[in-house]
């Protein structure tokens, strides 16, 4: 029964639908509804026409449309012969309309009509404009930042670049399919499974920030790229797929790659510079003057300063207030080298923390930006030298001896040959003592003059042996070295000659007599040495005057100077030798002859009188030893 009846309801329905007339229809449409014919003749309107229409549309119908409807009606007329059916999207006052038209015919053979609706679709509109811009913003924005964007549809995993992500990846958008497989082959064979991991990530909705990774482009080129991401929504909140930036990072990279590296070197160079035995402190000149910026471990255990407490000091800080004179002198020219970029080796007294003092060797290394400008940076490096002083000096006191051991032979000579004029003459004296008073006079007389002759010849063997630092003043050079010459003679093999050239005449040297001695005694015993005991031996003596040029070769301060060249014709010296002759304990000599003590004493005495000790030789030539001696009162001394 309920069938039937179901039926028998729709009936009238169907019925009622069939009464139903078209202006209803138009009425009952949501949006403006126009009827038009082939001449743009209203044939009908529905109420909500009527703003557009401009007339109520029952006044107007059977006139030719107008109003803003005109344009749209315009419009549809233009392309309603091409298609049978039109649509299109109206700007109308700052409205829009979603205007279609429907061709309707009331019979085959009778006029088209047209029914144009027009929908308001202004906000939809403005919606898409909206979407619109921010889309070309982010699209100007990524080109900007040279960054890539990409989707991942999390369904079927589908990618979508941005132009600019074939751009980062070297690849055509023409020619590149994306696949996780041909992505992968793209990426650095050591990041695949990390690059792996991003991509689930994304698939799992995981946000992404800062996922770095390497490619390798076709042309064989490594980059770097990173990626964020976030999780994109569907208009019903349902995440759906991650947007996300590409950006390549391989300059910045590089950079931090470079940085871990200077880095990592500047820690290996600060350990090593602390494991260095040497004190070093490095000066920079942002200052007005040279200021510290490091010192090590080793300075800092020197000078029992911390690095802390020395920062931006002057070097001076070492320098202890009361130095005036000698200990000054060499501080003022360590500031002198800082003024003027140079370089040089300083011995100085200096101060440590705790109030002591220390003997330090100083050098001064100026660091140049370009060749000829001032230094911007010192390297200093110091030594406390106080041991080795003392070494020194213990050393040059044992020469001492050994070359007053050297000496006796000639000492006994000597006061042997003083005693026999003072043994005759006595005897003969004695003899004639009552006779001749005038000659006994006269033979008193020679016994007092070799009487004092000995005992100048004792003094001199006294100060020799003496222990005390050797003072240093004027003496006439010539009588030094003749006395050294006549005795050292007695104490040289038979076949050794000596030939003197001694032109010095008054001239006087600064120096002390004792290391006069012990000088001309060491350079003459290697020159006999040098020819197997037999051949002449030149001893030159003389006044001269240096230029800057040659002076500077010496290191000397031009000026007046005072040569003494010892030379020979011996075997001479291959460079090696020479290079070490200087050494303490160098030698070349079979033990019990040699005790490699003699040039390197020479050398430390002569450069403590202020001079300069240079040696000239040859293999089976000869060797020619010169010794500048600083002349009294003159600009070298
Ligand atoms: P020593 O004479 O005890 O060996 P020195 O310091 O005086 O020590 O000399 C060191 C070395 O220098 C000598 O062993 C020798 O090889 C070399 N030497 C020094 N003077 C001469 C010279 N005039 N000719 C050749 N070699 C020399
Ligand atoms: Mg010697």
């Amino acid at each position: 029964m309920t069938a039937p009846s179901a039926i028998k309801t729709s009936a009238p329905d169907r019925s009622d639908f069939a009464q139903l007339t078209v202006q209803t229809w138009l009425e009952a449409l949501p949006s403006p509804a126009v009827v038009l014919d082939g001449d743009m003749v209203l044939v009908a309107a529905n109420g909500r026409a009527e703003d557009m229409l401009q007339s109520y549309p029952a006044s107007v119908v059977g006139a030719i449309v107008n109003g803003p409807f005109r344009s749209i009606a315009d419009r549809v007329r233009r392309i309603a012969g091409i298609e049978t059916q039109a649509w299109f999207e109206h700007p109308l006052g700052g409205t829009w309309y979603y205007v279609t038209a429907y061709p309707v015919q009331a019979r085959a053979d009778g006029p088209v009509l047209q029914v144009v609706i027009a929908t308001d679709i202004t906000r939809q509109k403005h919606a898409e404009f909206e979407i619109r811009e921010s889309e070309a913003r982010l699209e100007e924005a990524t080109r900007i930042a040279q960054l890539g964007t990409y989707k991942v549809y999390w369904d079927t995993e589908a990618v979508q670049w941005s132009p600019h992500m074939y751009v980062l990846h070297g690849l055509s958008p023409d020619s590149f399919v994306h696949t996780p497989d041909s992505y992968r082959e793209i990426v650095h064979p050591e990041d695949r499974d990390l690059h792996e991991r991003y991509r689930r990530n994304q698939l799992e909705g995981k946000a992404l920030h800062g996922a770095e990774y390497r490619i390798i482009r076709k042309d064989g080129t490594m980059r770097w790229l990173r990626l964020d991401g976030r999780v994109l929504f569907d208009a019903d909140g349902e995440p759906y797929a991650s947007f996300g930036t590409c950006q390549d990072v391989t300059e910045g990279k590089q950079r931090e790659q470079e940085l871990k590296h200077l880095l990592r070197r500047n820690t290996i160079l600060y350990e090593a510079l602390d494991a260095s035995p040497i004190g070093v402190a490095v000066l920079t000149t942002d200052g007005p003057r040279p200021e510290v910026f490091y010192v090590n471990a080793e300075f800092e255990r020197l000078t029992g300063h911390k690095a802390s407490s020395l920062a931006k000091r002057s070097i001076g800080a070492l320098r202890a207030e009361d130095q005036s004179g000698v200990a000054g002198g060499e501080w003022d020219k360590v500031n002198l080298a800082l003024q003027t970029s140079r370089a040089g080796a300083f011995e100085l007294t200096c101060v440590r923390r705790d109030g002591t003092t220390f003997l330090g060797q100083l050098e001064v290394a100026p660091v140049r930006d370009h060749p000829g400008r001032e230094a911007t940076v010192f390297v200093l490096n110091l030594r406390d030298i106080t041991i080795d002083r003392q070494r020194a000096e213990q050393l040059l006191q044992s020469q001492k001896m050994e070359a007053l051991g050297q000496l006796s032979g000639g000492v006994a000579h000597e006061i042997n040959n003083l005693l026999q004029p003072v043994l005759a003459l006595s005897d003969l004296g004695q003899d004639i003592a009552d006779t001749d008073p005038v000659k006994v006079r006269k033979y008193f007389e020679v016994i007092a003059s070799s009487g004092r002759k000995a005992r100048d010849v004792v003094r001199q063997v006294l100060t020799f042996a003496r222990r005390d630092a050797p003072q240093l003043a004027a003496y006439p050079i010539t009588a030094l070295v003749e006395d050294a010459l006549r005795l050292l003679q007695s104490g040289l093999p038979p076949e050794i000659k000596l030939m003197q050239q001694i032109e010095a005449g008054e001239a006087e040297a600064l120096v002390n007599p004792t290391q006069v001695s012990q000088v001309v005694l060491n350079l003459v015993k290697n020159a006999a040495d040098a020819m197997d005991g037999k051949g002449t031996v030149s001893v030159r003596l003389r006044s001269i005057d240096l230029d800057a040029a040659p002076a500077g070769a010496l290191a000397l301060a031009p000026g007046r100077w005072i040569e003494l060249q010892v030379a020979d014709a011996g075997c001479g010296m291959d460079a090696y030798t020479l290079s070490r002759v200087f050494e303490p304990f160098f030698t070349t000599k079979l033990a019990g002859k040699g005790t490699g003590l003699g040039l390197s004493v020479v050398y430390s005495i002569v450069v403590g009188w202020g001079g300069m000790l240079k040696l000239e030789s040859e293999v089976d030539q000869g060797t020619t030893a010169m010794v500048y001696i600083p002349a009294a009162h003159s600009d070298a001394s």
